[in-house]
């Protein structure tokens, strides 16, 4: 950065506006092969851009919008860099805040303009032409050292990722604190020493970014990417005191801007695609708010991205915002969308100022420890060797001396020792082994303890040098002569883009004046001369008076546009608000939602009704183990006497209490076997009755009972069964008794 420009810049802290450039892409291979129109026309002299509309009629006039700058399809990177983007990043490095938004409908070239295509030189964006110009800068600097760190988070469907963290699932939550600001809490900065190392940041972020997504194009359409680059640097002025100035730059591509359908999506479906443009839609109102002037809230806490990138819109840093376009016909709509929303950022007013010696630079906490680091060196250098100089020139070289002399002696030590080792192996005159053995292990502690120090002066050595190596300065390998003229190049360069700027900036205000009534004052030589020429300033006024009335048909279409999808996003809403009241009403009960409402608060950093967890009430006293008194109960000497001789407890003196078992009622009584009556009791054990018993039939018909008819009758059957002939005269039926069936017949 040139020297002139850096001390005018560290002075300024007046207001400046957002400053928007519009960049329309070239038509693509696809548009040109189905034939689509040009309807974007460009002035890149004035920073003028014309819209046709081929579905209105001929006549009809063109949209014009005039920005700071706009760049059509013939646009190089470089050119947008050095013109636009080149100038942010020097504030930057002079310790302003910067900000780059690229806005604009999928497809029209934001990624393109932020990263470009890295491996072309040529077509390479923003964000890697940065990474060369701060570390081109660092090694122009002189006098000045630099800590470089950067981070990488994306915002999609309102939560944070960390692209460069460990873990992908983890989600990041936004804090904020009084000094500093709006932070992401536990995001990963890494510190780079080069574009290597800032590249490779970049690369693993964008692998890490396509990783989550199953459709890349879907999801960074969806998403807001944020790189984030934070430049410290350190100075020391003419009267010996260290300064510190801390710039951070925020690279934003955001997520595609074209309108999300929401009409005939419910649920799910619905809160996604509310979600997808909801940081959009509260960048938009952020900047309607600030714009408008008699808003005293600006509703920065309605998104994540908004709440972020605060400082960007309306606070302290300096702001560009490029709008992309795409230049067919099909893409009208969206495309005069994106040129009102980008007309109304350019009426935002910030108030960038440099960052000086903030509490937070990490760069003074690194100089510190290096500090503290070299003083324990230089400690146990001085052990051994006592020399020093306080000037203050000799100094790095004294260091170094030192710890030259500090290995030196290490090395010395260890040589001694080993010599001493050999004479002690080889001296004969030692007889004694002990004594010998003694020594050597006395020798092997000493040895322990060298290599030891040796290895602590190392690791302090190596931190410091990896330390060191973070903190970066400039014009160590390159002649001051080639710096010289380096320095002189870019300010020749940037002069040539200062008045080009300056000429637009003459252009627009020339087209204002014409417009304006100065015309209206001059003297005309005739009347028909006046008369022309007040024709010709009608026709003018009549054109802008059609294109206004134009231009608010068009809001009013828009707004309706806007209000059907509001009204149906709120009609979807409020079934689901009353279904839940529904529910609440009808199974919970009035206690338990009492209870709840009591318990529920908003947590204004996540944003979200939390319900606290449950208290238990202390008021009444918890409740409390029964303790047994303090003093034993009192005891007679009796049972004291009968303690030391009977182990009984009851003379324990403790609070038992010995009682004898109280037996229970009986509830029960004992089984008695079923009474059966004698007549079947016999039957059942003559049946039961071995078959091979030798039976007595005794034929007497008096004697006869009924247990013996049975058996006669078993006897006979038996013997039918053994094949012999039934007794051929059969006694009288009476004779036998009769079946009662508990015999088989
Ligand atoms: P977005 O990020 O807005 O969705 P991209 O940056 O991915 O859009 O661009 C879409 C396509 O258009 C890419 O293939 C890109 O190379 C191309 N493109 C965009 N802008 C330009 C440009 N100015 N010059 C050449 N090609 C461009
Ligand atoms: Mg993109």
């Amino acid at each position: 950065m040139v020297q002139g420009a850096e001390a005018k810049m560290k002075g300024s802290s007046t207001p400046e506006s957002v400053k928007v450039v519009v960049r329309c892409r070239p038509m693509n291979e696809q548009e040109t092969a189905h034939g689509y129109t040009r309807v974007v026309d460009m002035d890149v002299d004035r920073g003028v851009v014309e819209l046709r509309n081929v579905k209105a009629p001929e006549t009809d006039p063109r949209k014009t919008f005039t920005f700071d700058a706009v760049y059509d399809w013939n646009s190089k990177q470089l050119e947008l860099y050095d013109e636009t983007f080149r100038p942010l990043v020097d504030s930057v490095l002079c310790g302003f805040n910067g900000t780059i938004f690229a806005y604009g409908q999928t497809g029209t070239g934001k990624t393109y303009t932020m990263e470009g295509i890295r491996d072309d030189p040529d077509q390479r964006g923003v964000i890697p032409n940065s990474f060369e110009h701060i570390f081109d800068h660092i090694a122009l600097s002189s006098n000045q050292q630099y800590l470089i760190r950067a981070s990488y988070l994306e915002i999609y469907q309102e939560e944070i990722r960390d692209l460069l963290g460990k873990d992908q699932k983890k989600r990041l939550e936004l804090k904020e604190r009084p000094d500093t600001g709006v932070y992401v809490r536990d995001l990963q900065q890494f510190v780079c020493k080069s574009v290597n190392e800032i590249q490779h940041v970049m690369t693993v972020g964008n692998q890490n970014r396509a990783v989550g997504a199953t459709n890349m194009n879907l999801h960074s359409s969806r998403s807001h990417a944020i790189f984030i680059i934070t430049i410290e640097c350190s100075e020391i002025d003419d009267k010996g005191k260290n300064h510190i100035r801390v710039g951070k730059l925020n690279l934003v591509d955001l997520a595609g801007s074209e309108r999300q359908s929401k009409t005939g999506t419910v649920g799910e479906r619905l809160k996604e695609a509310t979600k997808i443009n909801l940081s959009l839609s509260a960048l938009g109102n952020v900047i309607s708010a600030l714009v408008d002037g008699k808003s005293t809230h600006i509703p920065y806490r309605d998104s994540k991205l908004t709440r972020l990138l605060q400082d960007s819109l309306g606070g302290n840093s300096k702001t560009i915002m490029v709008a992309n376009i795409g230049p067919a016909s099909y893409n009208y709509d969206e495309t005069i969308t994106t040129l009102r929303y980008a007309n109304r950022a350019k009426n935002i007013q910030n108030k960038p100022k440099v960052n000086e010696d903030p509490k937070d630079a990490i760069l003074k906490e690194y100089q510190q420890e290096l500090a503290r680091l070299k003083a324990q060196l230089s400690q146990k250098g001085v052990k051994k060797k006592k020399k020093k100089k306080a000037t203050d020139e000799g100094e790095e070289e004294e260091e170094e001396e030192d710890e030259d002399a500090d290995s030196e002696a290490l090395l010395q030590q260890e040589r001694e020792l080993e010599l001493e080792k050999d004479r002690i192996v080889n001296d004969q005159h030692m007889i004694e082994e002990q004594e010998k053995e003694r020594y050597l292990t006395e020798i092997k502690h000493k040895e322990a303890e060298v290599v030891a120090a040796k290895d602590a002066q190392e690791k302090l050595l190596n931190r410091i040098k990896t330390m060191e190596s973070k903190l970066l300065c400039g014009g160590k390998n390159i002649i001051d002569h080639t710096n010289e003229q380096q320095r002189a190049l870019h300010q020749r360069k940037q002069e040539i883009l200062e008045q080009k700027k300056r000429e637009r900036e003459m252009l627009q205000l020339l087209e204002k004046e014409e417009e304006s009534s100065c015309e209206i004052a001059s003297t005309f030589s005739s009347l028909q001369a006046e008369v022309e020429a007040k024709t010709r300033k009608l026709k003018k006024l009549f054109a802008k008076l059609q294109s206004v009335k134009q231009e608010m048909a068009d809001l009013h279409e828009e707004f309706c546009r806007d209000r059907v999808d509001l009204q149906h996003t709120q009609n979807v809403l409020t079934r689901e608000l009353k279904l839940k009241a529904l529910i609440i009403e009808n199974f919970i009960s009035p206690e338990e939602k009492r209870k709840i409402l009591s318990r529920a608060y908003f947590d204004e950093d996540e944003d979200v009704w939390k319900v606290r967890p449950v208290v238990r009430q202390t008021s009444g006293g918890t409740l409390k183990r029964p303790v047994s008194s303090a003093s034993r109960r009192p005891t007679s000497e009796y049972a004291k006497m009968q303690a030391s001789v009977d182990h009984n407890p009851r003379y324990k003196g403790e609070n038992i209490m010995v009682v004898e078992l109280d037996p229970a009622v009986r509830t029960t009584r004992d089984w008695e076997g079923p009474v059966v009556a004698p007549r079947v009791s016999a039957a059942l054990e003559a049946a039961l009755r071995p078959l091979d018993e030798d039976l007595n039939i005794d034929a007497s018909l008096a004697t006869l009972n009924h247990s013996q008819a049975v058996k006669s009758t078993r006897k006979t059957k038996g013997k039918f069964k053994s094949g012999l002939r039934p007794p051929t005269q059969l006694p009288d039926s009476s004779m036998y008794p009769k079946s009662r069936g508990l015999v088989p017949k």
